[in-house]
């Protein structure tokens, strides 16, 4: 068992409290749609939180249900969503999703990770995200750059791959925190322990963490 990993957590927790919520966390707690949050997390990846909010904004705004978006060309999607990042792959996908909710799940997201999966184009990181923030599930832990990262970096996994850590993570976190695992490591990994140069001197962890990898730090 990992030694403090609730200290860890929890300084964590403090020191993010003045930054924004991650875009996908502020959407699932404003809107409670886990439609919502599946559209928000496709059109994140490889993008901006600050794109992803207006994409988001400007694609709901237009159309906020699968029958909706359904009804949209790919090409009225596209511009919609532009500029996030693969928005003409990200169009005719999000199209294609939408048309098999209505036609295999009522309209609805399933609330089922193995029907999650099986949507073109969602793998585990967006599944888990779906399933935290969206169906508000305690049983998952969405690991993407940032969570895999810092978790490697502090030594509580040694894992290579976000997956592998995805499911080390959920023998050793207690259930109560898995919904701030995704939020608040996102923030932190924005802000402080950054990829390159983290910034160890200011962080609160200095004294708990093995910084495993870090070559340099601020
Ligand atoms: S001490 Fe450095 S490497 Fe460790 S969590 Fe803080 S910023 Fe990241």
């Amino acid at each position: 068992m990992v030694k403090n990993i609730e200290l860890i957590i929890e300084l964590i927790k403090k020191q993010t409290e003045n930054y924004e919520n991650a875009i996908i966390t502020e959407i699932g707690d404003l809107t409670k749609d886990p439609f919502k949050v599946l559209i928000s997390c496709l059109l994140s990846l490889r993008t901006k939180d600050a794109t992803t909010a207006l994409a988001s904004k400007r694609l709901f705004a237009a159309a906020d249900t699968p029958e909706k978006i359904f009804k949209l060309d790919v090409k009225q999607i596209e511009e919609l969503i532009y500029p996030v990042g693969f928005y003409k792959t990200k169009a005719g996908r999000i199209k294609e999703i939408c048309g098999i909710l209505i036609e295999n799940y009522n309209s609805k997201v399933p609330n089922d990770e193995n029907e999650l999966l099986k949507l073109k184009g969602v793998g585990r990181k967006t599944m888990n995200i779906v399933m935290t923030y969206g169906f508000k599930s305690n049983n998952h832990i969405a690991v993407d750059t940032h969570v895999h990262r810092i978790s490697n970096r502090l030594g509580i996994v040694k894992t290579s791959k976000p997956e592998e850590t995805e499911f080390e993570l959920l023998k050793i976190i207690p259930k109560k925190y898995n919904y701030d695992i995704n939020d608040r490591f996102v923030v932190f990994g924005q802000n402080i322990c950054v990829p390159v140069s983290p910034f160890c001197s200011k962080c609160k962890l200095n004294k708990n963490c093995k910084k495993i990898g870090v070559k340099n730090s601020r």
